[in-house]
């Protein structure tokens, strides 16, 4: 409705609200990192949830994707690109695809990002929808990311974007030395755990409650 009422004004209207959004939710909460904030500026999440939900993009909420999934809260993606402490030059992989939104995120902040979706359409839709956007450093895989993508491993940074069981082990043994693995775990009760390979072993700790989706077994 907006969008014919307002017609061209109305993308400026949404980039405006982008703009108010990292101030309010992201900065507000204390994300400081100035690549991440510029990342966040630049990628249009209007750009990546179905069309009657294109008004809400910039709220303070996950919304709804296809296949029961959802697309992440801003302020959520923000926090978990700044654990993954990219200064441009990473190898990043993410579990969990979705409508691409925290993988254009990434694509800002990383040189390379593997995504891994479970659900082919979604897997399809997103890649549609960062080609179009111009984003090309990004490498696409369907299927259970949860064995993650040995043939491509070691990664300077892992990011899960739905909820594991448990830390997944498969995972944190395709972190580079110094690699970062951010991860929702739990199920009715969710804490994002940021997981470092250092020189001792693997340092964890958790860093806030979240609720992700789970993570799946197959598509279905
Ligand atoms: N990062 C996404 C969030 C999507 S929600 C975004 O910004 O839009 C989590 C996604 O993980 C869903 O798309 C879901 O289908 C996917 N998923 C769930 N289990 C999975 C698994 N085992 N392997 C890969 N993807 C999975």
């Amino acid at each position: 409705m907006f969008k014919e009422l307002l017609g061209k004004r109305y993308d400026a209207y949404l980039d405006f609200i982008r703009q108010q959004m990292i101030k309010d939710q992201i900065e507000a909460r204390g994300v400081k990192d100035p690549r991440v904030l510029a990342a966040m500026r630049k990628v249009c999440r209007h750009c990546f949830v179905t069309e009657d939900m294109v008004s809400r993009a910039y709220e303070d909420y996950p919304l709804p994707l296809a296949r029961g999934q959802t697309i992440s809260q801003p302020y959520i993606v923000a926090l978990m690109s700044e654990l993954a402490r990219l200064s441009g030059t990473e190898r990043v992989l993410e579990i969990g695809t979705g409508s691409g939104y925290q993988t254009a995120v990434l694509a800002e902040l990383a040189a390379e990002v593997d995504t891994i979706e479970i659900f082919p359409d979604l897997a399809q839709a997103a890649a549609a929808r960062l080609a179009g956007l111009g984003c090309s450093n990004v490498t696409y895989r369907t299927g259970d990311g949860a064995g993650g993508w040995p043939e491509r491993a070691p990664y300077d940074a892992i990011l899960v974007t739905c909820a594991a069981p448990e830390v997944p082990a498969a995972l944190a043994a395709q972190l580079k030395p110094g690699g970062r693995l951010v991860v929702p775990v739990g199920s009715a009760q969710q804490e994002l755990r940021l997981l470092t390979l250092t020189s001792s072993g693997l340092l964890q700790r958790s860093v806030c409650a979240v609720n992700f989706v789970p993570l799946l077994t197959e598509a279905r």
